[in-house]
């Protein structure tokens, strides 16, 4: 379906949670047109098993995206292993559903602690290594969650909305210094955290969920040069879910 054509030779990547779903695929594709890519999970066995799947160009690290000792040892790594670091996509992410009177302190706090201060700790430990080489780009995966209120994914629509403004503060600090950053928005994609639900509840116009490849090409266009003059920018992957006012 899709050719590939080197478009992030020799660029090293870091994606949080790419043990699985999308950001697996994005390590797959990542890898596939050039570049060398380290994932870094909670997931020990899945990563392991992915990075000895994918070759020697990928490494796994150990991550706890919430843990900024984490974050620093994990970029380590990407340095002594691959020399630089290029691309940094912010992917990890969990949801949580509860009505808002029911809705636990707990679960708040630990989805913020994941979706946001996670990737405002990746952020904070890749941006120097950036701004030294003049050059880089930072994808932050938020969702249509971030774009649009969701009955009962309170916590996660805070994160993703907090996600596209985290990604324009940076974009503009950093932007006299090559270096860009933009979000993401994907749909309804077909991945472990979508697994039970059913893409007919959504009345997405498309009629269909994605594969999680149709993001990682999204995902490729933000990390190569292609997309040299876009920073602070949200980009939507959605087959049409927020284009219209549903209808039942
Ligand atoms: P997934 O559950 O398959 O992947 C999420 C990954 O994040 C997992 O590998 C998980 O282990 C990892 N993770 C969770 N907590 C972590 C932590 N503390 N430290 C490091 N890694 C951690 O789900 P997915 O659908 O592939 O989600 C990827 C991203 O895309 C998430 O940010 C999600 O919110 C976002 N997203 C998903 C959809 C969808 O429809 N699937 C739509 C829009 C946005």
């Amino acid at each position: 379906m899709w050719v590939v054509m080197d478009r992030v030779s020799g660029k090293v990547a870091f994606i949080s949670g790419g043990a699985r779903g999308m950001g697996a695929a994005h390590a797959h594709w990542l890898l596939a047109e050039g570049a060398s890519v380290v994932v870094g999970d909670v997931l020990d066995v899945e990563g392991r098993a992915l990075a000895a799947k994918l070759g020697e160009r990928v490494l796994f690290t150990h991550l706890d995206v919430t843990s900024p000792a984490d974050w620093a040892a994990a970029v380590d790594q990407t340095i002594e292993r691959f020399g630089r670091i290029d691309i940094l996509v912010n992917n990890a992410g969990i949801a949580n559903g509860a009505p808002i009177s029911e809705f636990s302190v707990d679960v708040w706090q630990r989805t913020l602690d994941i979706n946001l201060t996670g990737a405002f700790l990746g952020i904070r430990t890749v941006v120097p290594h950036l701004i030294a080489q003049r050059s880089g780009s930072i994808i932050n995966v938020s969702s249509v969650e971030g774009l649009r209120g969701s009955p009962n994914l309170h916590a996660y629509v805070a994160t993703k909305f907090g996600l596209r403004g985290l990604t324009k503060s940076v974009a503009v600090e950093v932007a006299a210094a090559g270096v860009r950053v933009n979000s993401i928005h994907p749909g309804f994609i077909t991945t472990p955290m979508t697994s039970g639900i059913s893409a007919e509840r959504l009345q997405i116009p498309m009629g269909r969920a994605a594969e999680p490849d149709e993001v990682s090409q999204l995902v490729l266009f933000l990390a190569s040069d292609e997309s040299s003059y876009s920073t602070g920018a949200e980009f939507v992957i959605d087959g049409g879910l927020t284009a219209g006012i549903p209808h039942a």
